[in-house]
């Protein structure tokens, strides 16, 4: 998706008035693409509350490595504490700075969402495991300066918040390239605006590629794909964001 700039005029969550712009993908991850007046306060202020756990808890570390924008942090100005054992056996704690961070980022996964035949979770998410990456670029060289052996990485993910702002960024790319007006049947604005709970069915991960390939792997920084689909034997076209 290239740069986008829409105006809307109404909120895409609830059809109030549209107060506020939307960014698809959350500006503090690097976001670029914004429909103009596009949420009300609101709307506004549920779903940023999904925000908060992945973006402001989870990925520091990872938004100062990869220089991602903070409207109230000087990533310049922070220390990074990292829990390490040196070679030696010592077990310390390292206070670096911007350039040092190992821009330590956890995700977890998933399986298909239920609508693909995964597993059904009217309550919430199905988690299958949990990876770290890092995104500091001189972490061995890090390592190397301080003579780490290990480290130690603590996180904490609140339940369903991550997956709704995915599902989000999905809804927000979604209306953004066939406009509010596509949806017939509308499965994510309930669980966008928290009425509805059931984050499974909409929301997973493809390991095996079955459903992926359709719309195109993505591929490099902020990319989203969009694209359609339709089951076998069924009349529904479902819009899909990856
Ligand atoms: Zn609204």
């Amino acid at each position: 998706m290239s740069e986008t700039d829409i105006f809307v005029g109404r909120c895409i969550y609830c059809g109030g008035p549209g107060e506020t712009d939307e960014h698809i993908i959350p500006h503090a991850l690097g976001g670029k693409h914004i429909l103009h007046k596009a949420s009300c306060e609101k709307c506004r202020s549920i779903t940023s509350q999904w925000e908060r756990n992945p973006i402001k808890e989870n990925w520091v570390e990872a938004r100062a490595a990869l220089d991602y924008p903070s409207r109230h942090t000087n990533f310049d100005k922070e220390i990074f504490p990292l829990e390490v054992v040196l070679r030696d056996g010592t077990k310390t704690v390292l206070n670096l700075k911007r350039e040092e961070t190992f821009g330590l980022a956890s995700f977890l996964e998933y399986p298909l969402p239920a609508f693909f035949g995964g597993p059904n979770n009217e309550k919430g998410a199905l988690v299958t495991g949990a990876m770290l990456i890092g995104f500091g670029p001189n972490s061995k060289a890090v390592a190397g300066k301080y003579g780490i052996k290990e480290i130690s990485f603590t996180t904490s993910h609140k339940g369903t918040h991550f997956e709704r702002m995915v599902i989000k960024i999905a809804y927000c790319a979604a209306v953004a390239t066939w406009g509010l007006g596509c949806f017939e049947e509308d499965y994510a604005l309930p669980v966008i605006i928290g009425t509805k709970n059931n984050v499974s069915f909409l929301m997973g991960c493809d390991p095996l590629g079955k459903i992926i390939p359709l719309i195109g792997k993505v591929g490099g920084d902020n990319c989203i794909n969009v694209g359609v689909y339709r089951k076998k034997g069924d009349d529904k076209i479902m819009l899909l964001s990856g």
